[in-house]
């Protein structure tokens, strides 16, 4: 009998509990945060799922995400931050600047590997009559080690009906580069991990590496959790175009920004 594991265990079940009940109490959240070009201006949002505990305050995703996959909340909860996402673009239809932002939506393995995934994608698009050109989907690459195949046939369905793809946290996956190239993705999104040490030769040999790689297959590269100017100064010096972090914004609500 472990009194600690028996709390944890309490927690668990009770934030299980909380966390059905998410979705009907109005208590998910979207929050936007900026991803700017080389000369700081704005060319999207990536959109973070913020779950509002009414006893424990804003939850992370890093902590409900994998709860909500486990107890199958992930196919709802995946269409909702879809549509909010897709109502937000289509605000900004009107607007000249407005309209050119993509909004960027995180997809989960169970999502991805749903066989209504693209079926689910296309409808939203449908109801809310959103640009598909201003939604872009991050995968990451852990996502293609199974059923790569059906994943490339989903990716291009969608592709075609102008839905952009990128692939997130890249650099930590460890797979091969070659199926990079079956991909219809356009945008790279380097792992903040690498741009916290960029001190470190070996991140900044990584760094280059992956701008290097982008390049050639003509793919453009986003650095995530670029916090401070000598961050994005050394990024910019090798040519990264595009930047997302706390110093150019945290995730918000869109009302801070848009
Ligand atoms: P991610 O896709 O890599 O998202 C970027 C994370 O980095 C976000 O954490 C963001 O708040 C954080 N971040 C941004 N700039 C900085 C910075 O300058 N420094 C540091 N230290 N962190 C920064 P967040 O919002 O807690 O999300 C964590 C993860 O949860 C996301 O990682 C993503 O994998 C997942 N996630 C978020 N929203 C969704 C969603 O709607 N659906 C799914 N399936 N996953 C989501
Ligand atoms: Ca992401
Ligand atoms: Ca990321």
């Amino acid at each position: 009998f472990d009194p600690m594991l028996q709390k944890e265990m309490a927690t668990r079940i009770s934030l299980l509990r909380d966390l059905r009940l998410a979705i009907q109490e109005n208590q998910l959240q979207l929050y936007y945060q900026p991803i700017v070009d080389r000369e700081l201006r704005v060319t999207g949002y990536e959109a973070l799922l913020r779950w509002k505990h009414p006893v424990l305050g804003m939850v992370k995703p890093d902590i409900f995400i994998p709860l909500a996959e486990h107890i199958n909340l992930i196919p709802s909860f995946g269409i909702w931050v879809m549509r909010m996402a897709c109502m937000q673009i289509k605000n900004w239809e009107n607007d000249p600047v407005r309209s050119q932002w993509t909004v960027s939506v995180n997809v989960s393995a169970r999502q991805l590997h749903d066989v209504d995934f693209v079926t689910c994608v296309e409808t939203v698009l449908a109801e809310t009559g959103a640009n598909p050109q201003c939604l872009r989907l991050e995968l990451t690459e852990s996502m293609l080690h199974e059923n790569l195949n059906l994943v490339i046939e989903k990716m291009q369905a969608l592709r075609q009906k102008g839905v952009r793809f990128a692939l997130d946290d890249f650099g930590t996956g460890y797979s091969s580069l070659s199926y990079l190239r079956q991909l219809p993705v356009e945008q790279l999104k380097i792992d903040r991990s690498f741009v916290h040490d960029i001190e470190n030769k070996d991140d900044v040999a990584i760094i280059k590496m992956i701008l290097a790689l982008a390049a050639s297959m003509d793919v453009e590269v986003v650095a995530e959790g670029v916090e401070n100017d000598e961050q994005r100064r050394t990024l910019h010096g090798h040519g990264c175009q595009m930047f997302q972090g706390y110093f150019f914004g945290k995730p918000a609500p869109i009302e801070v920004y848009g």
